[in-house]
């Protein structure tokens, strides 16, 4: 059998905001987060407990932390001589000072994890900043286990065809990561906590980074993307956009204005308050979603971790949570990259009445009955493989079926091995093929076993 081979340097990435869903772009362009700061921030870089295998690990984060904040000030300030206007205060709080602390003076919170704690939909990742658009204040969390790429072959034939392709699924190797990995994450999270979203670039020129060809032309492109790069800098273009968002005055003396992001989409929680293990229900009114919009979804805990990140792509639909939650209160956060539009809404499981006489209510969410009809006319071939593949995404979406559950139905749906042989004889372009995987890859039916 004669192979075709389709070598695909992609990154499977992990879907969220803050790592960058990369829809195929044809030019550069900065994403947008809704995230102002209010005056000259004050970061507090909150010191990890101590890890017997890496002693020095605590000492060495504070110290990158404190790099990465004179870097972004120094930056800033290039040219203003002896009257810096950008004021950026960074306070290390040592294991010792945690208890006293004042943390209610901190605009910025950075604590320090060996991989995600809570781990929504499995993502790896070196960093993330989670905005609490309620208090107005931001969490990051810096990941410092290295991550290693990892270059895995799929397979599948199509009219007696064998194809194969590469695909990227990184995980944590348990070593700390280098120097390099923790200063960048460390920066690009500061940018995020700023309001600069992800600097994208066209897949050809992302090549050309990661192999070395191109100086990396941000600090905002997603680290993971470009695992293994040495060189990142805080650059020009970064420094531009923090300038274009507050005005050339500083944090402090920001032109009044509105931050020119608005609340188009709803975001609403079905109820206020939920029963231990009750399904939650969150409905989105996206009225305005265009062919290719897209937002985030992002539920936090009151200690502003993220316990959940979905991706949903139709046009007002409703996300089932599983309810598997402690009592307390969560935010839902709703961010379009692409417009920085925003909504948030709150509700909490559990009231004082209600903990007790649990009763977890095990029904399955409901399957729309437009699901069932495509996937039945996709099994007698009425409707084309993509059409039902748009069932299956709205399925995940909307956390009907997990990921799991796809990578047991199937390894790579027929659409994209019709795509791929469009691909290969040159009747789609790379941009259409590579579109289809992103696809796979962002709503994880390519996923890691
Ligand atoms: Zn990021």
């Amino acid at each position: 059998m004669k192979k075709i081979i389709l070598c695909i340097i992609l990154s499977v990435l992990v879907s969220s905001v803050i790592f960058g869903i990369s829809p195929a772009f044809a030019e550069d362009q900065f994403l947008l987060m809704p995230i102002r700061v209010q005056h000259g921030p004050t970061i507090c870089a909150i010191e990890p407990q101590s890890d017997v295998k890496f002693p020095t690990l605590g000492k060495q984060l504070l110290d990158e932390t404190e790099y990465a904040v004179i870097d972004w000030k120094t930056k800033l300030n290039e040219g203003l001589g002896r009257h810096p206007v950008w004021n950026i205060s960074l306070i290390e709080v040592p294991l010792g000072q945690q208890n006293g602390f004042n943390y209610t003076q901190c605009d910025i919170t950075i604590h320090y994890l060996p991989q995600p704690q809570e781990n929504p939909n499995g993502f790896i990742a070196t960093g993330v900043t989670i905005p609490n658009f309620e208090t107005g204040k931001t969490n990051i969390e810096i990941y410092y286990l290295d991550i290693q790429s990892n270059w895995v072959k799929t397979e599948w034939t199509e009219n007696g065809q064998g194809y194969y392709s590469y695909i990227d699924k990184p995980y944590y190797t348990g070593f700390v990561a280098t120097s390099t990995q923790l200063g960048s994450t460390i920066r690009h999270e500061i940018g995020h906590s700023f309001g600069l979203g992800h600097y994208i670039v066209p897949y050809d020129r992302l090549h050309n980074i990661i192999n070395g060809l191109e100086d990396m032309p941000s600090i905002m492109i997603d680290t993971v993307t470009v695992l293994g790069v040495k060189h990142y800098d805080i650059t020009s273009l970064d420094i531009a956009q923090v300038k274009s968002i507050y005005g050339s005055g500083g944090f402090d003396n920001q032109a009044k204005q509105t931050s020119g992001y608005q609340r188009v989409y709803e975001l609403s929680s079905s109820k206020s308050s939920y029963m231990p293990g009750e399904k939650i229900t969150l409905d989105l009114n996206t009225n305005t979603f265009g062919e290719r919009s897209f937002v985030e979804i992002l539920v936090i805990s009151s200690n502003d971790t993220m316990i959940e990140n979905i991706v949903a792509y139709k046009t007002n639909s409703t996300i089932y949570l599983d309810g598997n939650y402690q009592n307390g209160k969560y935010l839902a956060e709703l961010i379009n990259p692409l417009t920085g539009d925003f909504d948030f809404t709150s509700f909490t499981i559990g009231t004082q009445n209600q903990v007790q006489d649990i009763v977890p209510t095990n029904q399955s969410p409901d399957i729309p009955s437009w699901v069932k009809d495509s996937s039945r006319q996709w099994a007698s071939s009425e409707i084309s493989n993509d059409e039902f593949a748009k069932g299956l995404q709205y399925l995940i979406s909307n956390k009907i079926i997990s990921q799991s559950q796809v990578s047991h139905l199937n390894h790579i749906p027929n659409w994209v091995k019709t795509n791929a042989g469009l691909w290969a004889s040159g009747q789609i372009s790379d941009q259409e093929f590579l579109r289809g995987i992103q696809y796979l890859t962002d709503s994880k039916i390519i996923s890691v076993q």
